[in-house]
């Protein structure tokens, strides 16, 4: 078991699929805005938090491409695309309760955005202003959890916060199976090598490669947010 430790700055990751909540719209105002509340209480303790927003409530490239003569790389332009329009909307969200917030994105759209300066950003977190990032890493074939590992590591954030739909990792499937247990802790090893759709291999292991701790958690329990943030015991710790 690992202690509890405080961090100084976080990255948050927010896939499209929790943004979506009970899926009557691409995003339910209710969760940006629980999002936005838990990450001002944060902010208010002086802890840095930087944003990666996914796409998959909006467009996923991957279940496009094909269709319709769309090759795989525009259909990812596609998908970062939705990341961006989700990044402004939580961006919205935030500075309507206070939280002076920034977007940036992996490629230029200099009226809706900043482009990603990386000393900028960080200049902004030290400022106390929360950034997104947005369009993933800007090319096709990555995922906006490499994004986030990636982010991640450029900024000097010391984990990786991956808010999701699940308590956490399980060692099997827990819709198929009422006896799977909920991990506290794992290695990014046992994560590659039994194949658990944590992340996929390309983010986990740019975050072993940069020995960047991963807690995946749920992001609808009210207060997991802050307590994660906060370095509080909540969900799967990934680590070496
Ligand atoms: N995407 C991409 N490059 C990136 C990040 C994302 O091409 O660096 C595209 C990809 O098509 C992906 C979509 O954007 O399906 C939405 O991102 P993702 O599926 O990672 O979002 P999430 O699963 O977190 O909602």
């Amino acid at each position: 078991a690992k202690p509890s430790v405080r961090w100084r700055r976080v990255l948050l990751k927010v896939s499209g699929e929790a943004l979506a909540g009970d899926r009557t719209q691409n995003i339910d105002p209710k969760i940006t805005m629980s999002i936005a509340r838990e990450v001002a209480a944060v902010t208010r303790l002086g802890i840095e938090v930087a944003i990666v927003v996914g796409g998959g409530n909006i467009f996923r490239g991957a279940s496009w491409a094909g269709s319709s003569g769309l090759d795989r790389s525009s259909a990812d332009y596609i998908g970062m695309l939705a990341t961006v329009m989700n990044a402004i909307f939580l961006q919205a969200t935030m500075e309507s309760i206070g939280i002076p917030t920034r977007v940036q994105t992996a490629f230029r759209m200099s009226e809706v955005a900043e482009p990603y300066i990386r000393r900028r950003a960080v200049r902004h977190l030290e400022k106390g202003r929360v950034v997104i990032f947005a369009a993933g890493t800007g090319n096709p074939f990555f995922t906006t959890d490499t994004a986030a590992a990636l982010r991640c590591a450029e900024i000097n954030a010391e984990v990786v916060l991956k808010a999701t739909n699940v308590d956490g990792v399980y060692d099997d499937d827990p819709r198929r199976n009422p006896n799977a247990r909920l991990l506290d802790t794992l290695t990014y090893q046992e994560v590659t090598s039994k194949d658990l759709s944590v992340m996929d291999l390309t983010a986990i292991t740019l975050c072993q490669e940069n020995n960047i701790p991963v807690v995946v958690f749920n992001l609808s329990n009210p207060g997991n947010i802050s307590k994660a943030i906060r370095g509080e015991r909540v969900g799967t710790l990934i680590g070496s």
